[in-house]
């Protein structure tokens, strides 16, 4: 496999954590791994973060971690057995005030604000939405309830309630504490659970820049997972670095038929905003248990890569499942086939639209020469990542390769669609720089003798000042 466009995001567990499979999910198309902050102790994922560090040295590939937040997850208490069978019809209480263990009447609540915001004729979702429930009466802390959809409720299960309106907090106290732990290991991104404004994000990402002693500077992904946050996205995706389509929450607040179009809207969104977007959640769930993906499955994956996501992304597939890597490589098969079986056009509006900044306008002159000339490779000499971000906004075949002497940043780049990061040192006059970088690519055989490449660079490549050229270039 030569080239893909769309990037892999694959959470890690313990059907992940040994350092050989790991190095071959890596080897099979993994970009970023995903730390899911809702298990595990800080320990454990700082050795993971290690272990990802290792791992990606020995394939030769750099990675991007995110760390992903728990948020305010709404769950019930425990129960003396572990778990009840609901039956449809039967009354359920959860009551915020018990102390003694759940059984088949009721059980407690994590959560204790629950009982002051939801009434008389609303519908809760447990479990995923697997069982449903409607509020008869509430009475002090106990909620009553009529079981709608019954089925097995175990401990901690999650609660949603239908449409949204839960005033929890979007970031916790462990939220707090697990910036913390992901700023020592220096996390690439960060996704905060269940935002519903852009306050939410600008305080998440406050709180990573005084845990990060030294300056690192996360990319934040805000998780579209509540209904409140819809009439909101706009806000939350400027006060963020990227979104992820959290489509297993989201799903459960605003209703399964409402998520697809939801979908497009945000990558379609994101994309015009300059942000990143991650596709999530059931992308091939049967692959926790099957060694092939369902044919729904594989067209799931292949229309975010249509929609024009940044990623697509694995949860319980790689974390917990019987075939981790099988997944991420069908996954990668399916995103190379259906990249290369597509033809994007510039978009129709892109001559028509005017981009102020010089590096800006740079970039996309580079982008539209290229595509033009049918170029092999554009490059992007960058310090920030901002021109290769800029460029990978628009779909086009010509892949972009970002060269730049920052790791921080080439990690960050895993995540840009069409975006192959490379770390070389090219802090050096713009001459030596150019002439540095050619001599790179033709080694790692991106272009040979014959070749013609757009690249763009600054002034002097390693000082502040931004892109300011365009080259284009046949390989001698
Ligand atoms: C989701 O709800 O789709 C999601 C990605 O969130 P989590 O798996 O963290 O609950």
């Amino acid at each position: 496999m030569t080239h893909r466009a769309t990037k892999i995001v694959a959470t890690l567990g313990p059907a992940s954590s040994d350092p050989a499979l790991l190095e071959q999910m890596i080897r099979a198309g993994v970009n970023v791994v995903r730390l899911n902050f809702s298990h595990g102790t800080a320990q454990d994922h700082i050795e993971r973060a290690h272990q990802v560090r290792e791992a990606a040295k020995r394939a030769g590939r750099e990675v991007g971690i995110m760390a992903d937040l728990q948020g305010p997850k709404i769950r019930v208490g425990k129960f003396t057995e572990g778990k009840v069978f609901l039956q449809s019809g039967q009354p359920f209480v959860l009551d915020a005030a018990r102390t003694e263990m759940g059984d088949i009447n009721g059980v407690g609540l994590d959560y204790k604000a629950l009982p002051r915001e939801v009434k008389e004729g609303d519908v809760l979702l447990l479990n995923d939405g697997l069982i449903v429930m409607t509020v008869i009466d509430v009475k002090g802390s106990a909620i009553h309830t009529t079981v709608k959809m019954g089925g097995e409720l175990s401990n901690n299960k999650g609660i949603n309630k239908q449409g949204g309106g839960l005033s929890a907090p979007a970031l916790t106290a462990k939220d707090m504490e697990d910036i913390r732990t992901a700023m020592s290991f220096h996390a690439d991104y960060v996704a905060v659970s269940f935002p519903k404004s852009a306050t939410d994000m600008e305080m998440a990402r406050q709180l990573c820049n005084v845990a990060a002693e030294d300056g690192h500077k996360p990319g934040m992904i805000a998780k579209i997972e509540r209904a409140e946050a819809i009439p909101h996205l706009e806000a939350i995706l400027l006060a963020s670095d990227g979104i992820m389509v959290a489509r297993g929450d989201l799903a459960v607040e605003v209703g399964n038929a409402a998520v697809p179009a939801l979908q497009k809207r945000m990558i379609t969104l994101a994309r015009e905003n300059d942000r990143v977007v991650i596709t999530a959640t059931q992308m091939m769930e049967s692959m926790i248990t099957n060694p092939v993906p369902t044919r729904a499955e594989v067209s799931d994956v292949a229309n975010a890569v249509l929609d024009g996501t940044d990623a697509v992304m694995l949860s319980a597939e790689t974390a917990s499942g019987k075939y981790p890597l099988e997944t991420v490589k069908e996954m990668a098969k399916i995103c190379y086939a259906v990249e290369g079986g597509t033809t994007f056009k510039m978009e129709a509006d892109f001559t028509g639209r005017t981009f102020r900044q010089i590096a800006h306008a740079v970039s996309m002159g580079a982008l539209f020469t290229a595509h033009h000339l049918g170029a092999k490779a554009i490059v992007a000499l960058t310090r920030s990542g901002f021109t290769a971000l800029w460029m990978s906004r628009h779909l086009i075949r010509v892949p972009i390769y970002a060269l730049t002497s920052s790791v921080a940043v080439q990690r960050k780049m895993t995540l840009y669609r069409n975006v192959h990061p490379l770390l070389i040192d090219v802090s050096v006059d713009r001459d030596a720089a150019l002439a540095r970088a050619e001599i790179d690519l033709k080694r790692r055989n991106i272009v040979a003798v014959g070749d013609v490449y757009a690249i763009t660079c600054g002034e002097s490549v390693g000082a502040p000042g931004g892109t300011n050229t365009l080259k284009i270039c046949q390989v001698q």
